[in-house]
């Protein structure tokens, strides 16, 4: 059975096409599926049309199974069940110039990060194109409320299930559906260097953020398993390739766990790596690291920096030419980072199981 919001509109003409029908009617539907309406709710579309192209293909979006709602700064998080019973989280928080959604990929998550809730269960299923476009058609439909920006920052490693979301890339971005350009999404990475090569090759104009954590191999291998693969020093080199072929700045995302990455000398050696790799005679990429201080999860044990050490450790950067960050806490009282609802909820799993 086709998934009807993972088709392209060459796709879904060619679905019609397939069932007997005329492939104008693709361009009627598209825009309406993207708006959050099923085919049976489509006035313009006759009920034989609807009928024959329900025999091929069918339309999903993700329920809410779960709300919750920040009561400090609005910030709205869900738990989505998916149309086979698994469930995945998103967010959507309210800034200055808009609303923007975290989304999640995958089911579940196999990268292993030891401070992470949603790698505790290992990966269940790769998202569809359509279920991760499907998370922000349905938040923007219960809030009644357009979606400006897309951070791919939810469950899931994006470039550990790359074909699917360059796939979704190409439908949020689609003029004709959601039309939420590549300058207004970002995708987070663990490190999956050679997906940063792929991504590269297609020169989209998104943002890339690198969640680094650590600068020496040893304690980013001990937090972040992804790491003993592809180490530091690979994929700083993987980094500067992508800013060489796009000309788009990345983010690096570094985690603050006490006692384990945040000491002085950890910030010392985290400016020299990056300016050593980013910053050479053919490449002065500006280079921006949002320092987030963990949350805690229970089953992880860390501890999150306490604020004077993060603050001093982003002094430390500054004082070395990297411009630092601390990430704004947005919907603490919801628990809003990713992987922690879903483990909440049996880990999301069918409620038959
Ligand atoms: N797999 C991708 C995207 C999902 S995780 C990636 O690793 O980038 C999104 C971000 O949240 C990453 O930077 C991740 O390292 C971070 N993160 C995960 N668990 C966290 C926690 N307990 N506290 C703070 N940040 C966390």
């Amino acid at each position: 059975m086709n998934d009807l919001l993972s088709c392209l509109p060459e796709e879904l003409e060619a679905l019609l096409l397939s069932v007997g029908e005329p492939k104008y009617r693709a361009k009627q539907m598209f825009p309406q599926l993207h708006r959050g309406l099923s085919p049976d709710e489509m006035t313009n579309i006759g009920k034989a049309t609807r009928e024959k192209l329900s025999a091929v293909a069918s339309y999903h979006l993700p329920k809410v199974r779960r709300k919750l709602v920040s009561a400090l700064d609005g910030t709205v998080k869900y738990l989505f069940e998916l149309s086979d019973g698994h469930c995945v989280e998103s967010v959507v928080m309210t800034y200055n110039h808009g609303r923007t959604i975290c989304i999640s990929s995958q089911v579940g998550c196999r990268m292993g990060c030891k401070f992470c809730a949603s790698t505790i269960g290992g990966k269940v299923r790769d998202l569809l194109p359509g279920e991760m476009l499907g998370q922000i058609i349905a938040a923007q439909k219960d809030l009644s409320e357009r979606i400006s920006n897309v951070v791919m920052m939810g469950i899931g490693e994006p470039l550990d299930n790359y074909d699917n979301v360059v796939k979704f890339l190409t439908l949020v971005s689609h003029p004709d559906g959601l039309n939420i350009g590549y300058r207004h999404i970002s995708l987070s990475t663990c490190g999956v260097v050679s997906g940063i090569y792929k991504l590269a090759e297609l020169n989209l104009p998104l943002t890339l953020s690198i969640s680094l954590h650590a600068a020496d191999d040893d304690t980013r291998s001990s937090i972040m398993p992804v790491n003993k693969r592809w180490g530091v020093d690979e994929l700083l080199t993987a980094c500067k390739d992508y800013y060489g072929v796009t000309g788009r700045r990345l983010s690096f995302e570094y985690t603050l766990i006490s006692g384990k990455n945040d000491t002085t000398a950890q910030a010392v050696h985290l400016a020299n790596v990056l300016n050593r790799h980013l910053r050479t005679r053919n490449s002065t990429m500006p280079i921006h690291v949002n320092l987030i201080p963990v949350n805690e999860v229970t089953e992880t044990g860390f501890v999150h920096s306490s604020p004077e050490a993060v603050s001093a450790f982003a002094k430390t950067l500054e004082k070395h030419g990297i411009r630092a960050t601390v990430r704004r806490t947005l919907g603490s009282d919801i628990n809003a980072s990713c992987g922690q609802l879903r483990r909440e909820d049996n880990d999301g799993r069918p409620s038959s199981s």
